[in-house]
């Protein structure tokens, strides 16, 4: 059967602490590799055309780059985003913790908060403690959100990240 139906249009913002790997996720997801010798600070938005369940999507995917500081500039990113990213690193409990002080108050803020989420523990090859992630694991079903480690150093389950959210919006929209 042949769908002339448009892309359905998917906004997707990745949010989370300076230095996490939000840049670095971006770039190895768009072109398959990790930035080896710098991370730019700045990652254009980028749209393509992907089919995630049969359906296809127009994904649009947007950094917080160095605006981490500048809460009103990540306000106007914000606009007509259909779900979020928040990244933390797994070797960096602050930034863990900070999703629940500064990143989920700040979608709830901009009236965001009951769009779909998933929270990323990246640097997952940095760390070999399955304690530490039974905690990460334990805390995010609690508060019923889906949790992914990732490495985009390893380019380590960065794809299903960008699926999985898409899934999710589609899903729940
Ligand atoms: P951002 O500030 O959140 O955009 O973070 P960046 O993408 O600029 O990354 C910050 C630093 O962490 C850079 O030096 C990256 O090379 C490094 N980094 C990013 N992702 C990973 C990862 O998966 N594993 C490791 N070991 N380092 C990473
Ligand atoms: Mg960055």
């Amino acid at each position: 059967m042949i769908s002339n139906q448009e892309p359905q249009q998917i906004k997707v913002v990745v949010i989370g602490d300076s230095s996490v790997g939000k840049t670095s996720i971006l770039l190895t997801y768009t072109q398959d590799r990790f930035p080896i010798d710098y991370v730019p600070t700045v990652f254009e938005n980028y749209s393509n055309v992907i089919s995630v369940d049969n359906t296809q999507v127009q994904l649009t995917l947007w950094d917080t780059a160095g605006q981490e500081s500048y809460e009103r500039l990540r306000m106007i990113s914000y606009q007509a985003a259909n779900a979020f990213v928040i990244v933390f690193s797994v070797i960096d409990l602050q930034s863990f913790e900070n999703i629940w002080i500064k990143w989920l108050p700040e979608l709830q803020k901009a009236g965001k908060d009951r769009l779909p989420k998933i929270i990323i523990g990246n640097k997952c090859d940095k760390l070999n403690d399955s304690l530490k992630f039974q905690v990460f694991w334990e805390k995010c079903e609690l508060e019923n959100i889906r949790f992914i480690e990732c490495s985009a150093f390893q380019n380590k389950n960065i794809k299903n990240v960008f699926e999985e959210i898409v899934s999710i919006t589609i899903r729940e929209q």
